[in-house]
């Protein structure tokens, strides 16, 4: 697959500003962005049984089981469905298994690249607890660099606030998890020979250019 449609994964520690620059990482090349986070926080708003499930897991700071992460993926990732080209995805895979499960899912087209976008985490709780996001669009904001109305999203008008997963029990827990589940993954994509470290620290454009470097010198 070449640098057109690239099938990317983004890998980091909460707050590393994975949701920001996959955002813009999805943009820039005109593929699909797929954040599992927002997709539970979306059917959490919305009050299905479903997202009520997988909001008592993230209010706790905990991993959504795999059977129910791998199942939502697995719908988006069928032949013709809306993850069947190019994607970047954001918070998935979390587990050794969700990273397998990955690999079976779209065994026929694999993946082009895994970026792991590094922050230490004495950097990253400062940026949780500053950080704000849109209810509706989930546009990430930073108390020092607020929407400019009001916290309201300048994108799409909606309610920008702190998300309730956002506690520093709950961060502890994650930073926690993420040590012990998905560091592992990181040495499984090395191993493929898929992983690149990217510094994360540093201002969103700059990072940003550092992102795009990288996928154009591997993904050409
Ligand atoms: P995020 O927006 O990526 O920080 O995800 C917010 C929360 O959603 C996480 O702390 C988990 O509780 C849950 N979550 C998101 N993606 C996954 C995943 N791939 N596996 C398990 N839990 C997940």
């Amino acid at each position: 697959m070449g640098s057109s449609d690239p099938r990317l994964v983004l890998l980091g520690r909460q707050g590393a500003g994975k949701g920001t620059q996959s955002t813009r990482l999805a943009e820039h090349y005109g593929v699909m962005h797929v954040s599992t986070g927002d997709m539970f926080r979306t059917q959490a708003a919305q009050g299905t049984a479903f997202g009520l499930e997988a909001k008592r897991y993230m209010d706790a700071g905990e991993l959504v089981p795999d059977e129910i992460v791998v199942g939502v993926i697995e719908e988006s990732m069928v032949p013709g469905g809306p993850l069947g080209g190019g994607f970047v995805l954001d918070g998935f895979p979390r587990t050794l298994h969700q990273a397998r499960e990955l690999d079976r899912v779209i065994s026929g087209d694999p993946l082009d690249l895994v970026i792991d976008l590094d922050v230490p985490r004495e950097i990253v709780f400062d940026r949780i607890a500053g950080r704000r996001v849109c209810e509706s669009c989930q546009r990430v904001y930073h108390v020092n660099l607020p929407p400019e109305k009001d916290w309201t999203c300048d994108t799409c008008g909606g309610d920008v606030r702190q998300r309730d997963d956002d506690t520093e029990e709950a961060v502890e827990r994650r930073l926690e998890l993420y040590e012990r589940e998905t560091v592992p993954i990181v040495q499984y994509y090395r191993a493929l020979g898929l992983l690149i470290l990217v510094d994360g620290v540093g201002e969103g454009d700059e990072v940003f250019e550092r992102l795009v470097k990288v996928c154009v010198e591997q993904l050409s």
